[in-house]
């Protein structure tokens, strides 16, 4: 396992552009201000939404599309490094006009009609960046492990 402490820095709250890519914008967010740990949650709706699965045996995800407008019940998602710059991994559960919830691993592709977002920084301890890896147990790329 990992587990390492981390201290709340700042708090960045703010609303993303109507007609942007919801994953790309959260990424140039964090380009802009910097923030290279974190936890992300959003609320809002979409006008269309892309979303990956990631199959575990063939280690590779496919992507759902869901055309038309859907509500934004919840992301939530983290922040951290990969290949040294900041990488937002999100999930996403999302509304139909009927009721009916679908979601899954946000991807580009999913573009913003109105969003919410909060933004809290996370800082490591002495400056032990989390930083993505090749995982070969899992084919991800994660936060790598710590010998037990
Ligand atoms: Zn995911």
């Amino acid at each position: 396992m990992l587990a390492r402490p981390v201290s709340r820095g700042r708090i960045i709250m703010g609303r993303l552009s109507k007609g942007a890519d919801l994953l790309a914008s959260l990424t140039q967010l964090c380009l802009n201000e910097n923030v290279q740990l974190g936890v992300v949650r959003a609320i809002g709706a979409v006008t269309r939404a892309r979303v990956g699965y990631y199959h575990q045996d063939r280690r590779t995800y496919s992507y759902l599309e869901f055309d038309g407008p859907h509500e934004i019940i919840n992301l939530e998602g983290n922040i951290s490094l990969k290949d040294g710059q900041p990488f937002v991994h999100a999930h996403i559960a999302l509304m139909a006009e009927d009721g009916r919830m679908v979601g899954g691993h946000l991807a580009e592709g999913t573009e913003i009609f109105a969003c919410e977002y909060v933004i809290t920084e996370l800082l490591p301890e002495r400056n032990r960046t989390f930083e993505r890896f090749f995982d070969e147990a899992t084919g991800l790329y994660l936060w790598p492990l710590i010998k037990d």
